[in-house]
């Protein structure tokens, strides 16, 4: 049987918006020496805004038909900021859309095959595009039309008002490793950890590379992880990880089901205070 205290714990957690699903959490998250956390919808804001459209040898609002038919079929903050920001003059017919995990998608648009994502999936497919694309600061998505390079948008992020702040606390409390995973550009990655004061981060990770860096630390002795994510790729290293944390405001519900702990409320502060949660009810029922 579950020790009273418990109860007291996880309805204090629940006011708060913590959904801990179990008692077990509530004691395993106060074991928590490490800290994985995903970028995007993270700790940043995950609503991204169109920068710059730049195209090859195509009108735009030729390039604007294809991108926005291709990207309307799917649900990634990428494609709907993409949707919502751009527009169309032609409803482009759209069949064969296959989602490629953390690289974008792959699709038939008004009969032309049409590839929308990062560097990695064109060259997963041999499109050749030109160099200075590696050099752009912002999330840079490419578009191939028939196995061409017809150009890309630009997309910004904003990091949360709170990251900053919960990084120094989670690190001054004892968290000993944060590391941040992203699936987004490296360069990109690498500034926003500077900007946020974590030592460690990896860019340009498929979904399957975030699981490895989870199981890895995992195995090293000692070692109790969380991961924190949001989004629908991060389903399988929410599930391996010691206590898999989702942000549940923007958060995919694969995600938020995998999840053993949700925060509803999206805030990073509310990581470290599932700790304090977690830790005055062992006081309580120990
Ligand atoms: P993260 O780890 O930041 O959550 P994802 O794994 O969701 O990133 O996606 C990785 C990268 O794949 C994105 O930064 C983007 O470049 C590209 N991508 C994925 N889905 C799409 C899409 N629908 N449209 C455009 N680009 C996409
Ligand atoms: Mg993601």
């Amino acid at each position: 049987s579950v020790p009273l205290g418990y109860f007291g714990g996880l309805g204090a957690a629940s006011k708060n918006g913590i959904l801990f699903k179990g008692a077990s959490y509530l004691d395993e998250i106060t074991k928590i020496n490490t800290l994985v956390m995903d970028k995007t919808g993270t700790l940043t804001k995950g609503v991204f805004k169109v920068q710059e459209i730049e195209t090859k040898e195509i009108e735009k609002e030729e390039f604007l038909n294809y991108l926005i038919a291709l990207e309307k079929k799917s649900t990634h903050p990428i494609a709907r900021a993409i949707v919502e920001g751009t527009t169309s003059s032609q409803n482009f017919s759209v069949e064969e859309v296959k989602e490629i995990s953390g690289k974008g998608l792959e699709g038939k648009v008004n009969n032309k095959k049409v590839l929308v994502g990062n560097a990695g999936l064109l060259e997963q497919y041999k499109v050749k595009f030109p160099a200075v694309i590696n050099s752009i600061v912002d999330t840079t998505v490419l578009v191939a039309i028939d196995g061409i390079y017809a150009g890309y948008v630009t997309v910004a992020d904003e990091l949360k008002e709170d990251a900053k702040k919960s990084i120094l606390e989670l690190k001054n409390f004892g968290i000993n490793k944060i590391l941040m995973l992203s699936g987004d550009k490296d360069s990109i990655t690498q500034k926003v950890a500077v900007d946020l004061g974590i030592a460690e981060a990896k860019g340009d990770l498929l979904p399957e590379d975030k699981l490895n860096e989870v199981e890895e630390l995992k195995n090293q002795l000692g070692r109790k992880v969380a991961f924190i994510g949001d989004g629908i790729n991060d389903a399988p290293v929410l599930a391996v990880s010691d206590v898999g944390i989702a942000m549940g405001g923007l958060g995919s519900d694969v995600a938020i089901e995998t999840a053993d702990v949700v925060i509803q409320t999206d805030q990073l502060s509310k990581i470290l205070m599932g700790i304090k949660i977690g830790k005055s009810t062992r006081n309580v029922v120990w």
